[in-house]
């Protein structure tokens, strides 16, 4: 891999404002999921690195916090510069480590840029409250203070976005951070770190401890009682798990988890604008996304044509190496993603579905699948219950609005939903029936950092992005002032 800045690809942990090796030494390997070969050995750190990061966090946190916001601004801010005049060298570094087509890697750089001129501007808008005195001699005022030690575990599907929606508001709001990248996707998170260096971000503020040891790194990130926030991005289970490690100390939690996105298609919905928004929903990132569409509800009339008009811009996606020109689908990131992926499709068949296109692996190598429409789907199948996270459609049918609102929130999960229509009533009515976080109308891509993103029900507490995104990394702190006169 050809970087046109090689510093940007580090290997080492960043603690204190330094690259330093693991307690111990070990390291481990990051491979390129397309095509098997190690890209470098990483810093494989236990939890002393942990508590160390933790310990810098802290110190720094006292006089992180103590900035002006404009000056804390102004380090975001060339942050996001030095983002964009790297976006070439960190899209690479992503596509190598994680898979993800160039073009989309290009995108995410841009995207995770975003959230640290966005929460720079933030920082300097983040206003109290004077609320009228409730008796004569009083003023009562709200300040607005950083929670302090934040720490994050995020996961390799955005390597660099999901880190970018937490760090930002944290440091925006004068909080210091500690996170723990996926294991299969240090480089990004650690050439973010060399940026922030370069931006000018005092030693402590940013911190990035990678290792393959998630849970003993993970206790201490969610046990130790410097830390006053914790937030998490990744699956059901391991965020539910994580959220009671956090009890302990009653720290403030935020919860990015699973989703089971429904795309709901009406009769009277621009077909075009329908599978334009499909293969954006279903396909990006080889269907890994948490808001990808996990189910299709096409109502009776266009069923047909829908799920033709779908098969035909599936089968027309290139599959190959996201470093290759022109490539829309890349490998899967693992060996258990694929077996997962066929599990879910063999199922499926099993239990009575139609395979229109694909259904199995595809030649480029050992990690990649076509991609893959299945008709005749029923709530029965597991598919329809699990997140496919894997570049597979499945199309469900439904009579009327009712069935489909009914069908569509069936589900403990809550993150994103789609709803296809022309009639403006409908496109009201859906959208506020769904039991989702975040609703796309005749839109297939929702995310940006300028609006909340997050769950409901089993998908997630709280919001990044947006005026919401800092809500979580400030305390909320009451001043009464009395004997002041009348
Ligand atoms: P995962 O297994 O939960 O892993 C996510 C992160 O948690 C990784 O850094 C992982 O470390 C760490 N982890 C795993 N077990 C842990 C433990 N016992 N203690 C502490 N940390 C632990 O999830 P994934 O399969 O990699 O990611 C995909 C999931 O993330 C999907 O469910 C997807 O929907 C969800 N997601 C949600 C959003 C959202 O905004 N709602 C966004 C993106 C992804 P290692 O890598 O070292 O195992």
């Amino acid at each position: 891999m050809m970087l046109q800045d090689p510093a940007i690809l580090q290997t080492r942990a960043f603690i204190g404002g330094s690259f330093v090796s693991a307690t111990g030494g070990a390291t481990f390997a990051v491979v390129n999921p397309a095509t098997g070969e190690r890209i470098s050995d990483v810093a494989d750190c236990p939890a002393a690195d942990a508590l160390h990061a933790v310990a810098s966090a802290e110190t720094a946190f006292r006089s992180w916090r103590g900035l002006l916001a404009k000056e804390r601004a102004a380090c975001l801010r060339r942050l996001y510069d030095l983002m964009l005049s790297h976006q070439e060298d960190l899209a690479r570094l992503m596509t190598a480590e994680q898979g993800k087509p160039l073009a989309e890697a290009r995108a995410e750089v841009a995207y995770a840029a975003g959230f640290f001129e966005w929460f720079g501007e933030e920082a300097k808008r983040l206003y109290g409250e004077v609320i009228p005195a409730n008796a004569h001699g009083r003023r009562l005022l709200v300040l607005k203070q950083p929670v302090g030690v934040a720490t994050a575990i995020t996961p390799w599907n955005f390597p660099l976005a999901m880190i970018a929606r937490k760090a930002a508001p944290a440091l925006a709001a004068g909080c210091t951070f500690v996170v723990k990248p996926a294991a299969e996707t240090p480089l990004s998170a650690l050439a973010l770190a060399e940026l922030g260096c370069r931006a000018g971000l005092p030693a402590g503020v940013l911190n990035v401890v990678p290792g393959t040891g998630a849970a003993e790194i993970g206790e201490i990130l969610t046990t130790d009682p410097r830390v006053r926030k914790f937030s998490f991005t990744g699956s059901t289970p391991v965020g539910k798990m994580l959220a009671g490690q956090c009890a302990g100390t009653v720290k403030k939690v935020s919860l990015e988890l699973g989703g089971n996105a429904p795309f709901i298609v009406f009769d009277d919905a621009d077909l075009d604008q329908a599978v334009a928004g499909a293969v954006a929903s279903k396909f990006r990132n080889m269907g890994q996304t948490c808001v990808c569409a996990n189910r299709f509800y096409i109502q009776d009339g266009i069923h047909e044509a829908f799920a033709a008009r779908l098969a035909k811009a599936a089968s027309d996606l290139l599959v190959g190496d996201g470093a290759a020109p022109g490539t829309a689908q890349g490998p899967l990131v693992s060996d258990r993603a694929v077996g997962k992926v066929e599990a879910l499709v063999a199922d499926a068949l099993d239990n009575g579905a139609t395979l229109v296109t694909g259904g199995s692996r595809h030649p480029a190598g050992r990690r990649f699948y076509q991609p893959t429409v299945l008709t005749g789907m029923t709530m029965a199948m597991r598919a329809a219950r699990e997140e496919i996270f894997g570049p597979v459609a499945t199309l469900f049918r439904f009579r009327d609005q009712r069935e489909a609102i009914a069908l569509a929130n069936a589900t403990p999960f809550g993150l994103a939903a789609y709803v296809y229509t022309r009639d403006l009533g409908r496109a009201w009515q859906v959208a506020e029936a769904l039991e989702a976080g975040m609703v796309g109308v005749n839109e297939g891509v929702i995310s940006t950092e300028v609006a909340p993103f997050g769950g409901v029900k089993e998908s997630g507490l709280g919001r990044e992005g947006g005026r919401a995104g800092i809500e979580d990394y400030v305390e909320t702190k009451y001043v009464a002032m009395g004997g002041l006169g009348s």
